[in-house]
């Protein structure tokens, strides 16, 4: 890997300030050729009590910083990370795949909460409420709720990362970080980045380790750690958020998503191609709000699906590290059976690949469009985490919230048409924690991003993201 700053490629767990490395180790491999990038730390339950125990020994410290210096911490690491962008974006697309131009954007996209968070810093206000007798005055104010437990996963292995991180340490409290195993180099060059913008000690300390279950028990069930914060599967935030319940921890979990894409008969369907291409694809169709149905209505159905075609077939795929390409690899041999099961069983359900279809080489997977798709179909009920773009028919708009709605998850839902009336009966009527009307450009640092149903709950980013990392006390006065 071709690094401007070396320094940035660490292979160890980092511990209350310390590279802690281990003779076990696994390694790490680039999704696009499987060449193995490096063999890191392999550390597990111990590991993560030790970084527990340095988190809450340094969080006597860093909760009692004045929120100015904590802000100025934080400024500092955003700032290394812009200084740093090539050389972040270069790891992440080794380690994860996708094109460098995502990659680079990821890493704006974190640093933009570290931003916004180093700001919020200096916003926790309080509350004076008037008193429940004469004599009597309510004070309200707002603590760092103290250790925080971050679990994050290889979609985005930086910018989840920030997005916990920047609010929890700008409330005061202190983190250990526990990357996917499949990513955690970019987590690491993160730490770098902390230790040179001058986090004491034990703020921020990452574990590296494949057995993510013995390191997550020991998160959730470590009465020191006050906090979990998690992105990935809804099958995991399940087993962490019943592990959480014996030491009733505060949780927030960012889980699965199906994303529903309808098009009405008003939309602008020149607009509307081109969001569910960006939705779509972004990252090969791996992210938890990559559009998962898309619902046209049947008058403009063929002509939206005759210009979606044309776009599938014009995207490239192959190396992110390539500047020409769109659409990297998938992240592992896992995740190409998955893609090819959902198709397999579209095709036997009655559906017909229009683009696409076939595995180009190792994980590269051709963008595929499939038409004909129906409810009972797995692609309807499961998420599909690859470059599948699956199309339905609808005829009322009763029937596209329906759609819309018949589905355990319930994080990201987009819509296009005109109809003003329209789009306010459909937002309200979605039952997700986010809508895009008219635009599937969701993600940013100025909005909360969270999900309901078994989405989760929670919210990152706005300043509704601070709330995840505080507690609230009140105090009582006789005066
Ligand atoms: P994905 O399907 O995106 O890989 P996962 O939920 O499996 O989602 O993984 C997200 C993160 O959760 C990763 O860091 C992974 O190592 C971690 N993880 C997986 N299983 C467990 C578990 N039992 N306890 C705690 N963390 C886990």
């Amino acid at each position: 890997m071709k690094l401007k700053n070396k320094a940035l490629l660490k292979k160890n767990s980092y511990i209350h300030g310390k590279w802690l490395h281990s003779k076990k180790e696994f390694p790490v491999t680039n999704p696009y050729n499987s060449d193995i990038i490096a063999q890191v730390t392999n550390h597990g339950k111990e590991e993560t009590n030790q970084a527990i125990a340095a988190a809450a020994e340094a969080f006597k410290i860093w909760s009692k910083f004045s929120a100015s210096k904590r802000s100025k911490i934080l400024k500092n690491w955003r700032k290394l990370q812009l200084e740093n962008l090539e050389d972040l974006a270069t790891i992440l697309t080794t380690e994860q795949g996708k094109p460098l131009a995502e990659a680079r954007g990821e890493i704006k996209y974190g640093a933009s909460f570290v931003e916004w968070f180093a700001a919020e810093a200096l916003r926790v206000y309080g509350d004076v409420i008037p008193g429940h007798m004469a004599n009597k005055r309510i004070t309200v104010i707002k603590q760092a709720v103290g250790v925080v437990g971050a679990i994050t996963p290889w979609n985005f292995p930086s910018a989840m990362i920030s997005r916990k991180v920047a609010p929890a340490l700008a409330a005061g409290c202190t983190v250990v970080i526990k990357p996917s195993e499949l990513t955690p180099l970019s987590a690491l060059a993160l730490a770098q980045l902390a230790e040179e913008a001058g986090m004491p000690s034990g703020v921020f300390n990452v574990v590296c380790g494949t057995d993510a279950a013995a390191i997550g028990q020991e998160m959730c069930s470590n009465p020191e750690l006050r906090k979990i914060s998690f992105t990935g599967s809804t099958r995991v935030g399940k087993i962490l958020l019943s592990q959480s319940a014996d030491t009733i921890k505060k949780v927030s979990l960012e889980l699965g998503g199906n994303a529903p894409f309808i098009v009405f008969d008003d939309a602008d369907v020149d607009k509307a191609v081109e969001a569910c291409i960006s939705s779509k694809f972004r990252n090969a169709g791996q992210t938890c709000i990559c559009t998962n149905r898309i619902l046209v209505h049947k008058s403009i159905h063929d002509s939206f699906v005759e210009k979606l075609a044309i776009k599938i077939k014009a995207l490239k795929v192959g190396s992110g590290l390539d500047v020409e390409t769109e659409v990297g690899p998938m992240i592992n041999t896992a995740a190409i059976k998955s893609v090819s099961a959902l198709l397999e069983n579209a095709i036997q359900e009655g559906a017909n690949i229009s683009e696409g279809g076939h595995l180009i080489k190792d994980q590269l997977f051709e963008p595929t469009l499939v038409v004909n798709a129906t409810k009972d179909m797995d692609l309807f009920k499961k998420e599909i985490f690859g470059p599948i773009a699956a199309v339905y028919k609808f005829e009322t708009e009763q029937e596209a919230i329906e759609l819309a709605n018949d589905t355990k998850y319930g994080l990201a839902a987009y819509f296009f048409g005109s109809d003003y009336r329209r789009i306010w009966r459909v937002s309200e009527a979605l039952e997700y924690g986010m809508v895009g009307i008219n635009t599937a450009m969701i993600s940013t640092t100025l909005a909360p991003f969270g999900g309901v149903k078994e989405s989760g709950f929670g919210r990152e980013g706005s300043k509704y993201g601070m709330d995840e990392y505080l507690n609230i006390k009140y105090m009582a006065w006789d005066v």
